[in-house]
């Protein structure tokens, strides 16, 4: 058996919504991991190491991972204490890096992945997925990757309502979504035919089912050569179309809606420009040149620490902690100081209707009215 699932739960998003992807992605070949797909990967491993280290304190963790950088540790730290918090209570299994199997109640074959964390209670069913980039927030509600992962788990584990949570503590982020096997069942048939359709076309060959939308298209490994990213995009900003000025309410969204997706192909654009002149492939009107170098640092503080202290001059600082440290380190302290912290008033941002936010300038008073 690969080590890759064909229809892979974290690719979901793509087949189920794209199902040509997978021929298209399959023909593009595994991508080399990205700097952030590794860093996701360690960081990982160190959430795997603190969370078993809290389940069996026999383990110690923090010497394993006290190596790593300390973002990675607080984020792997806050994604512990925040499985803790929500554990049902009574009898609880837990498991980590639990593989799970849906390819039965799919009907699919090569169907599964691994949950970060699985918690299996009397009647309850929770899946946590911790995820470290801070890019994109992600949802848990309807989100495919948690449904083909809590399907998996039913295979094994039986459970009427199932608890869906993502992690991001670097967004500060922990997205909740609570649904039920009934409904569970009812996506597992929806999985079920896109991933049979899906197969067949990558299989059998054209024609290809191709659909573009940001939130598929945005981790596809197919983005260089697939034909219907670049299609989407192009028409809505071709010159034959109004000026954004000029444009009605009804042409205008329209060409909102395809700002994600512009990006998505610019930023392919440009990474395809990068490769191909870091493989020395000239492309005319553009070079590589050398790059800002990091900022500098000690290799090791305590060894200059003590050269500088030895000096008469001072080349120390000693400086308050910012309000988020301080509230952090101590949040008596920190309530005690608030009437001193300024800070600059939020902008307007734009994002799409779908965000949970709550939009600028609604009455939610009246909407509390409306709903009671
Ligand atoms: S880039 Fe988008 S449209 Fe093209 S195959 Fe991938 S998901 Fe489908």
């Amino acid at each position: 058996m690969s080590t890759h699932a064909r229809l892979s739960s974290s690719g979901s998003s793509r087949w189920l919504h794209c199902p040509g992807s997978l021929k298209l992605e399959e023909d593009a070949g595994v991508e080399e991991d990205s700097k952030y797909a590794r860093e996701g990967t360690v960081a990982h491993s160190v959430c795997e190491s603190l969370l078993l280290s809290v389940l069996s304190p026999s383990m110690s963790a923090r010497r394993e991972v006290e190596g790593e950088n300390s973002e990675m540790y607080e984020a792997a730290y806050k994604y512990v204490c925040d499985i803790e918090k929500v554990r049902p209570s009574g009898r609880v299994e837990t498991y980590v890096e639990r593989r799970v199997d849906m390819s039965k109640t799919l009907g699919l074959p090569e169907t599964y992945g691994t949950v970060d964390c699985l918690v299996v209670g009397e009647k309850v069913l929770q899946v946590h997925d911790f995820k470290y980039g801070k890019g994109i927030r992600v949802d848990a509600e309807d989100n495919s990757q948690m449904q083909m992962y809590a399907l998996g788990a039913l295979e094994e584990f039986d459970a009427s309502v199932i608890e869906i949570y993502i992690h991001q503590p670097r967004l500060k982020s922990l997205s909740y979504w609570r649904t039920t096997k009934v409904a569970l069942l009812e996506f597992a048939r929806f999985a079920s035919e896109r991933g049979k359709l899906a197969l067949k076309m990558a299989d059998e060959g054209f024609p290809l089912e191709l659909l573009a939308s940001a939130s598929s298209c945005r981790w596809c490994n197919a983005k260089r050569t697939c034909p219907q990213l670049k299609d989407r995009c192009a028409p809505q900003f071709r010159t034959k179309k109004p000026v954004p000025v000029s444009a009605s309410h009804e042409e205008f969204a329209l060409m909102a809606g395809q700002i994600e997706l512009a990006k998505i192909y610019i930023k392919t654009v440009e990474e395809e420009l990068r490769s191909r002149l870091l493989r020395g492939v000239p492309v005319r009107g553009f070079k590589l040149v050398d790059g800002r170098a990091g900022r500098r640092k000690w290799c090791d503080e305590e060894l200059v620490s003590s050269k500088l202290s030895s000096l008469d001059k001072d080349f120390f600082t000693h400086k308050v902690l910012s309000p988020a440290q301080i509230l952090k380190k101590d949040k008596k302290i920190y309530e005690l100081l608030e009437k001193y912290i300024v800070r600059k008033p939020s902008e307007p941002v734009v994002v799409g209707a779908e965000d949970k936010r709550l939009g600028v300038g609604v009455d939610v008073k009246k909407l509390l009215e409306k709903k009671e």
